[in-house]
């Protein structure tokens, strides 16, 4: 499990932003703001727990 994280940069040093990158936007890879590690898009989503919908926002990991 990596740390999530709300932006990241494209290899052109882009800036994109987790809750409205979609996926192909960029230049890959994208990596960590602050470190060369590469980083995936994970879209926004509901999870299931316990018989509630738990809401989780888009992030970078
Ligand atoms: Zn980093």
């Amino acid at each position: 499990m990596g740390i999530k994280m709300g932006v990241a940069l494209d290899s052109a040093g882009r800036e994109w932003h987790a809750d409205t990158y979609v996926k192909g936007q960029g230049l890959e890879p994208l990596r960590c703001e602050r470190c060369p590690t590469p980083v995936a898009h994970q879209a926004a989503h509901t999870r299931e727990r316990d018989d509630r919908s738990i809401y989780v926002p888009a992030y970078f990991r």
